[in-house]
């Protein structure tokens, strides 16, 4: 167990995400709204690994804890894997969730292919320098129209084909079991548990 973390995110969202999934291994899981006066960090990897990694060192470096940060986006195959690592800022630094789906919407008018995957990348840093990072992705197909109310960012057009259900549609328990965030989080503590056996 794992006494206390940091989370470097101010997305409420992602908070609540990993607070479910690192629970029973995490016992205290902090976000950047419970520290005070972190550093801003300038997301500007061409990757999912070099933001995670620049997040997580930059904040373990300012609180000395234990700090895991993740990249994630949307990659469309028939946009060539856009949005990508610009997946918050799509529609422009300020855009909001529904900035980001409309644009995504207008881009694939009247395209058939509509396959798309989300993409994790978690990166755990320690105070001592070790360094862990792993991946998750999860697949599905962009929607025409929006469809639920939970989860965040691109959730409303994402549809889990399996369920039949867009990722704002499921329940936090059934988001938790496939997502890619999930799949990350499996990776990083099957990892683990391997180092310690
Ligand atoms: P990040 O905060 O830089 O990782 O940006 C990730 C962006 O990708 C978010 O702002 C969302 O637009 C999108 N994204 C990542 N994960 C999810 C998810 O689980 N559901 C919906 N959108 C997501």
């Amino acid at each position: 167990m794992i006494e206390r973390a940091v989370l470097a995110t101010r997305n409420p969202g992602k908070l609540g995400e990993f607070k479910t999934l690192f629970s029973g291994f995490i016992f205290e899981l902090i976000s950047l709204e419970g520290l005070q006066n972190p550093p801003n960090i300038i997301e500007d990897g061409d990757t999912y690994k070099a933001n995670a990694l620049k997040k997580a060192r930059e904040i373990c470096a300012f609180t000395k804890d234990l700090t895991i940060a993740d990249d994630s986006g949307l990659e469309v195959e028939v946009l060539k894997g856009k949005p990508g690592v610009n997946s918050a800022r799509y529609a422009g630094e300020d855009a909001d969730d529904a900035d980001n789906i409309k644009k995504l919407l207008n881009e694939m008018q009247g395209k058939r292919d509509r396959r798309a995957r989300f993409i994790c990348c978690l990166a755990l840093v320690k105070p001592g320098g070790e360094e862990i990072v792993v991946e998750g992705i999860c697949g599905g197909e962009i929607l025409e129209k929006p469809r639920g109310n939970g989860g965040f960012g691109y959730d409303p057009v994402f549809l889990i084909n399996e369920l039949d259900k867009t990722m704002a549609e499921l329940t936090i328990d059934e988001k938790n079991s496939l997502s890619h965030r999930a799949k990350a989080v499996n990776a990083l503590l099957e990892l683990i548990k391997n180092k310690n056996t």
